[in-house]
Parts: structure tokens; sequence; C-alpha cells
């Protein structure tokens, strides 16, 4: 059987040793910390997953924490006018629910599980210099190491990579004690909600070390209002700061969060980072070639809640092209054929993505009004985030968004 080794233990990395443990591949991941050290980090991110990339999980047999995990059984939108109040609010249902299950008990979980059904797992922060000697004793090097300095072994792709500068200031708390929403109280959801010129809050339902919590997450446009986390307040601090700025901003969920404690004292993150797509193979000084996977490759703004998506189905995807390798030798021509095949489908998120991240454009504003009115609407854009390809067919394009919206009998 091939040798294969993952730096990295996250979602892409940690998903794909544990399903080509399923065919008894030799698997060897590096992870820069241990299972009891990532339980005890800091929060990583929100990672709300939806349906397709759930489904991945099931697939395998990974999706351990699927029935004690909230289900989020839909999306809402609200934006904000100028006096503090809603212009628009609506909420959409998905077909299938969505979970996010923090990302410190689920990798802390399947390092533990990838032992447990032989995997090796060595604990050690992978160098450059560590990386060029290690290709000789493996079949395969796969560098899952997520936004870390190992990216710099992949070129920027210029042509796929409109960005220069983080798009947005990125902050994240972990609470409980938020009040359900009282226009649908037994329907978790996540909230997007839109202050116009400073930014986003999302609240996202989630699991964390102590059960089910809310998650408060603003994407603040650089230089505005929401970004201001550059003195690294405290975590009691954080939390005060980000419960002004909601009643401020999005005075509409501030009754629901006023009581709102951290989960822990780790539940608080700030941060910020470009939006790129590199050249997914990468040479070693050795002259080895490893793949890049998943945020290494395709690393997009959170606004979309697409990165651990992304991940679960580019894990997925590589999987499916070691397979059907076989015992051939993994050159450089299959490593960019096996990143085609994922781009082909990560594409599409990468382009709505982006595209989300600008003032939304008049046809874009015509959908969301619509989507107030006509429930079709609400729900296809929000179960566009399961399945993003959908979006060249209507959101992405006003030549299709107006014949759609058209015949729906929705007048322009
Ligand atoms: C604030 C925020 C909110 C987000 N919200 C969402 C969301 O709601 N939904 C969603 O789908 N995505 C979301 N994302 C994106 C998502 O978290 C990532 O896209 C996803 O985790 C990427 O998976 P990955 O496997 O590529 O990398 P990661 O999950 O980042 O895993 C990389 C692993 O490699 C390890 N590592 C790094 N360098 C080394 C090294 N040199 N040696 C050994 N190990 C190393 C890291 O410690 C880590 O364990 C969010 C991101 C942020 C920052």
């Amino acid at each position: 059987m091939p040798k294969v080794l993952i730096v990295g233990a996250g979602q892409s990395g940690l998903q794909l040793a544990l399903t080509l443990r399923e065919h008894d591949y030799d698997v060897t991941v590096m992870s820069a910390r241990t299972p009891e050290e990532i339980r005890g980090g800091r929060v990583m991110s929100t990672q709300a997953m939806f349906h397709q990339a759930l489904q991945h999980e099931r697939d395998h047999g990974i999706n351990l924490w699927e029935k004690g995990t909230v289900r989020i059984e839909g999306l809402g939108v609200s934006i904000g006018g100028p006096d503090g109040d809603r212009v628009m609010d609506w909420f959409g249902r998905l077909d299938h629910y969505a979970q996010s299950v923090d990302q410190r008990v689920k990798m802390a979980g399947w390092l533990e599980l990838l032992e447990s059904r032989g995997g090796k797992v060595v604990i050690h922060g992978v160098t450059t210099a560590d990386l060029d000697a290690l290709p000789q004793h493996y079949d395969l090097v796969i560098v899952a190491a997520g936004k870390g300095e190992l990216v710099q072994l992949f070129d920027r792709d210029p042509s796929r990579s409109p960005y220069t500068q983080p798009q947005r200031a990125l902050s994240v708390a972990y609470v409980h004690g938020v009040g359900p929403r009282p226009e649908h109280p037994d329907s978790p959801g996540v909230r997007f909600n839109i202050a116009p010129g400073a930014g986003e809050l999302f609240m996202i339902p989630a699991y964390t070390l102590s059960g089910n919590c809310d998650i408060l997450f603003f994407e603040g446009i650089p230089g505005g209002p929401l970004d201001c986390w550059g003195d690294q307040p405290g975590p009691q601090e954080f939390l005060d700061r980000m419960l002004g700025l909601i009643r401020q901003y999005m005075p509409w969920e501030y009754e629901r969060c006023r009581n709102a404690e951290l989960t822990d004292a780790k539940a608080t993150l700030a941060g910020g980072y470009t939006p790129v797509v590199r050249r997914p193979v990468g040479e070693l000084p050795s002259g080895a070639f490893v793949l890049g996977m998943a945020d290494v490759v395709v690393a997009n703004d959170p606004i979309t809640g697409q990165g651990s998506n992304n991940a679960s189905k580019c894990a997925a995807s590589y999987l499916d092209s070691i397979l059907a390798h076989g015992d051939k030798p993994f050159d450089r021509e299959w490593m960019q054929a096996t990143f085609d095949s994922y781009w082909e489908n990560a594409q599409h998120s990468t382009a709505w993505t982006n595209a989300m991240l600008q003032p939304p454009p008049p046809h874009v504003q015509r959908i969301l009004g619509a989507a107030q009115a006509n429930d079709e609407v609400a729900r296809r854009f929000v179960n566009g985030f399961s399945d993003p390809t959908d979006y060249q067919h209507w959101f992405l394009d006003p030549v299709k968004a107006d014949e759609y919206l058209t015949g729906l009998g929705i007048p322009s």
C-alpha cells in the first residue's frame, strides 16, 4: 500500500487521513499540537458546515458529534438602515440542516480516532527544512497546514486571486446565554446581519467543549468601526466590546445577546487574512514535489462560511484521485490533475465568496429584496451555501438573475 504523509491536522488533513485508513493506506499525520493542546487552545474558526460537506463525514462514519450538535435549520439575512432599524429581514430554510462543531473538539477527537484506526500521528511543527527530508520516506506528501508558514512553498496564482489585502477584520466569541430569535424561536439559524459600510455580524449556533453555544462573529470592513481589535483585549473586555458594537450597529440582535457569557477563557479570536488561490504543487529544495490541500491552496474569506466546507470537499476529491491512481507514482502531473478536479467545484465558492466581499450590485440587491417576499428565492439563496455551484446560474450573473426573477413574476 502507498505510504502517505499529511502535514497538518485540520478538517482536510484529518478527514483525508481517516478515509485513507478505511482503504488500509499507510498514513502518517504530522500535527503541531497534541489532542490535549488543541482542546485547551484558542478557538480557530466558526466552522459552520452545510449538508454536502457534512455528508462526506457521514459517508465515512466520522460525524461523531452529529447527534449532540444543535441543528441549524436555516439562514436569515438582516440589513440595517440609518436609524438602527432593519430595512430588510428574512429567513430561508435549508433543505437539510447545517452544523458547527468547534474545531478544538473535532480535531482533537479525530486525531485520537486516527491513532485508534492504525494511523500514525507525529506531534511536530514542521518547517520547510524538515519537509525537504520527508518525501524520500513516503510515496505522497500532502501539505494541509491551513494558513501556516508552509503556504510559502506554493506560489500565489494571480489570475485567480483578485485581492492583495485582507478584506475584513475578523473577530469571534463563543458564548452561552444567547436567547432564541423571537421570529422563529424553535428554528436555530445562522443570522447574517449587515451594517452597510461597517461590516457583518454572523450569529452561528454551534457545539463546543461545554455543549451547545452560539458564536458571535464580526466581519469588519478594514478601517471601519468593527475593525478594532489591534489592542488585543482580554477575554471579558473583548466580549464587552463586541456587545457594545452589536448594540450600536445591529441593535435588533442586542436583546438576545445582552446576557451572553464566554464559554471559556480561550473562546475569543481576532485577525484577518488575504483571500488567495495558490498553485497546487510545491517544489522542495531537494527537487521533490508536494501537493497542497484546502486552505493551503484555496483560502477564501469566511464571509460565506465555505472554508471548512471546501476542506471537506477537497478531502473527498483528493481521496477519489488517490484511490483511482492505485500504485502508480504520484508525480507532478498527477498532483496538478488532482487539484484541477477539486478546483472544478471550488472555483464556484471562490467566485461567490469574492463577490460577497464587494458592495452588492443592483441585481444582488434585487435578489436579496425579492427573498423578503418570495420564499423560493430565499431558499435558493440559502441552499447555495451547501452547493455554491448553483450561484453561477443566477446570483452571479445579472442577465440570468433577471431571467430567473422575471420568471417568478417578480418585477425589476
Ligand atoms: C474567523 C473564521 C471563521 C470561519 N468560519 C467558517 C465557517 O463558518 N464555515 C466554514 O466552512 N469555514 C470557516 N472558516 C474557514 C475554516 O476554518 C478553514 O477554511 C478550514 O479550517 C481549513 O481547513 P484546513 O484543513 O485547510 O486547515 P486547518 O483547519 O487550518 O488545519 C491546519 C492544521 O495544520 C496545522 N499546522 C499548521 N502549520 C503546521 C506545521 N508547520 N506543522 C504541523 N502542523 C501545522 C494547524 O495547527 C492546523 O491544525 C473560518 C475561518 C476563520 C478564520
